[in-house]
């Protein structure tokens, strides 16, 4: 029964994937998300149906256009197949409301994927132009702050009015990381960054939000290890290394696995 509902969800997810890859391509472009049929960047041949499957058309067609054998992005089944991922991965978080009542389960899928929609949008931009959109940004957070009104604990009213402790979460969470930034001059630190932290503070609260941020920089210490150790790739103060991707990857893992902080710690002490 589970596993129908994880395929279904996946399935949906890579659909969600391959409007992203649109949305990603298209934004501050003067084209139209939702008008226009795709087509192939290089030769402009119009895409039938069965060249817009997600992940399986790119494995079909080699990575290769059908008209013109241009090589395709490896992007494009790479965003829908991790789409498809995280999409399932939020329906296994909220999989005990299942139990409680359907119409909520449905709610806070629709919400939450919704929300990490925007955030691989986010993370994808982050890693191709080092810059995190204020516009994607300021969304998310918006509706990361919309989410301490709602009570995912499926038991009692969906909506609840938060408290000061839920609400100043965002806020306390991002201001050191605004400090750095103001202090460095945007060397060890973006704006942007610190606004994700914001929506994050809001999202996951004090305890998991800290798990989220210690996790992340322990996943670009590691990240930055293997390129040092395998690339040719140089490291120093001055490489922007988008930070992004890391805070959004933890915020995957801590919803998966439920870990906050105390757990985090009681992890590695012995
Ligand atoms: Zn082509």
């Amino acid at each position: 029964m589970y596993t129908i509902i994880f395929i279904i969800v996946f399935l949906l997810g890579t659909i969600i994937g391959s409007f992203l890859n649109v949305v990603i391509y298209r934004f501050n472009t003067s084209r139209s998300v939702v008008v226009g049929r795709s087509i192939c960047m290089t030769c402009s041949h119009k895409l039938n149906w069965y060249e817009m499957i997600p992940v399986l058309s790119f494995i079909f067609q080699k990575g290769k256009c059908r008209s013109c054998s241009t090589t395709i992005s490896h992007q494009y089944p790479l965003v829908e197949f991790i789409t498809g991922i995280v999409f399932a991965v939020i329906a296994f978080h909220f999989l005990p409301i299942l139990y409680i009542s359907v119409n909520t389960f449905v709610f806070l899928l629709s919400f939450y994927v919704f929300i990490f929609s925007i955030l691989i949008v986010i993370a994808v931009y982050d890693l191709r132009h080092k810059i995190i959109p204020d516009r994607l940004v300021y969304t998310f957070a918006f509706f990361a702050l919309v989410s301490t009104f709602i009570n995912t604990t499926g038991i009692g009213d969906l909506f609840v009015v938060p408290n000061i402790w839920s609400l100043s979460t965002g806020i306390v969470l991002a201001l050191p990381f605004a400090l750095i930034w103001l202090l460095s001059r945007g060397r060890l630190m973006g704006l942007g960054d610190a606004k994700l932290i914001l929506g994050i503070g809001w999202l996951f609260g004090y305890s998991q939000g800290i798990a989220v941020l210690v996790l992340s920089f322990w996943i670009g210490a590691v990240f930055s290890l293997i390129v040092l150790l395998f690339t040719k790739m140089k490291i120093s103060m001055k490489t922007e290394i988008p930070f992004a991707p890391f805070l959004i990857l933890a915020m995957i893992i801590v919803l998966y696995t439920g870990i906050n902080i105390f757990k985090l710690s009681a992890l590695i002490s012995f």
